[in-house]
């Protein structure tokens, strides 16, 4: 995935100095010659949304050919042979990206319920899951850790055609230590279990970093402390040591892939930054340090707080085993206040959600929390466009309705601006230039 759009980035790097609001011009100045003509699509809106400076343009065109942007603005003019899209009264905005998913993982399948289920299985329910989420509005994801490399197999399937769902970024198994978050917690000694991404010690996590990546990983994620649902450990306590983060980050960085970082504990996010990841995941005991330190060394926070409502709300239905519904009653609604802080004192904020901890498609539901916290709704809005598409890497293919990107929008009835629960009731989904809904 990351190699195909890398050899995109040079053909469009000239169409990617324009900005919304370019002229006919631009149509020529990047047609594809010598090829077959791909199809011309128009899409026009009442309102559009350029997440860049948060203003509106009122009767937006955007001019599409094949599955890239070619213009956008209100002086575009359709040519003859464009088929029309008309939107009437919606407001155009990219499409939506999620920065932490478990595409094949389900709510109800959590704790004990999933010892049954195969990774074939896992896969199919992905599949299933992909659908949801790109119907909802979320055109691309990073899926940070699947049982194998289930959400490896997804992303093929998806960038082959074979089956619907978001541009993805996989990780494989996450990488921790014996006995960590990211390792199986749940059976007893004599099962031996352990998780395909467990490497202890500056050797191992060399190898597993390497073996990780050959298998199609196109992310490292890794435990840098506890978590909330894993048995008897604890989401304070840092996991990795600074060695270990710096010997995984300098491997996967030198082999072109980013490092996101699952941390609760304010001591695992301080040596996960130090050693250099990308993303600190959730950061629920985030303190003013670890915030300048964020700040500092450009590591983005990826919050992921609408889960705990859901799922102390729902810890019943889905047999959440006690142990973990206790962890998940402290840290969850800690996680609120210190992300807020982080926020206000300006830490980078790129959108995640942990879908799959909850059910696939609710993603949205996130905003409104970014909103109570402090954060203004185009800042929430940024966060799942431009901002997630930095951390990606792939700020020059998605994230926002720029010439040169591909054409992935969605279309709301209402101003997200005023209301940022507008994005829960997504109206019409583009996906690569194809309408998916
Ligand atoms: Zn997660």
């Amino acid at each position: 995935m990351s190699v195909r759009l890398s050899s995109f980035a040079v053909v469009f790097h000239v169409a990617q100095q324009f900005i919304l609001g370019v002229s006919l011009m631009t149509v020529s100045a990047i047609g594809i010659s010598g090829e077959t003509p791909q199809p011309l699509i128009a899409v026009k809106a009442a309102h559009m949304l350029n997440v860049n400076d948060g203003t509106f343009i009122d009767q937006a065109i955007v001019l599409i050919r094949g599955d890239k942007i070619i213009a956008a603005g209100n002086k575009v003019q359709i040519p003859e042979t464009a088929q029309i899209i008309d939107l009437g009264d919606k407001t155009l905005l990219p499409g939506l990206i999620d920065m932490h998913t478990h595409l094949t993982a389900d709510p109800e399948n959590s704790g004990y319920s999933s010892i049954a289920l195969s990774v074939p299985r896992q896969t199919l329910i992905g599949a299933r899951n992909a659908r949801l989420t790109l119907n909802a509005g979320f055109t691309t994801v990073r899926d940070v850790y699947a049982e194998a490399y289930s959400d490896v197999g997804l992303r093929d399937a998806i960038n082959a055609g074979d089956i619907p769902g978001p541009r993805m970024m996989a990780s494989g198994p996450g990488m921790g230590i014996t006995g960590g978050h990211c390792d199986d917690t749940m059976h007893a000694p004599e099962y031996r279990l352990t998780s395909g991404g467990t490497a202890d010690g500056v050797a191992a996590v060399t190898q597993k970093t390497r073996e990780i990546i050959k298998y199609g990983a196109s992310v490292i994620k890794i435990c840098a402390t506890g978590g909330v649902l894993s048995f008897g450990d604890d989401p304070k306590a840092s996991q990795y040591t600074l060695e270990e983060m710096k010997t995984i980050v300098s491997e996967a960085h030198r082999l072109g892939k980013k490092v996101a970082a699952h941390a609760h504990g304010g001591d695992g996010i301080r040596l996960a930054v130090l050693a250099g990841v990308d993303s600190i995941e959730h950061g629920s005991y985030i303190d003013d340090e670890g915030s300048k330190l964020m700040k500092e060394h450009k590591t983005w926070l990826v919050p992921t707080l609408y889960l705990g409502d859901w799922l102390i709300q729902h810890a019943e239905e889905i047999k959440l085993p006690k142990a973990l519904l206790e962890k998940a009653k402290i840290v969850l609604p800690d996680a609120r206040k210190h992300v807020a802080r982080a926020v206000s004192l300006g830490v980078p904020i790129a959108f995640g959600t942990d879908a799959g901890v909850y059910p696939h498609g609710l993603n949205a539901r996130e905003f409104a929390v970014y909103v109570q916290i402090g954060m203004t709704p185009i800042q929430a809005i940024r966060s799942a466009t431009i901002n997630a598409s930095k951390l990606l890497g792939w700020e020059d293919q998605v994230g926002s309705i720029d010439v040169g990107k591909f054409a992935d929008m969605i279309a709301v009835d209402g101003n997200p601006l005023k209301d940022v629960t507008e994005l829960e009731r997504v109206k019409w989904v583009m996906k690569a230039g194809a309408v998916i809904r």
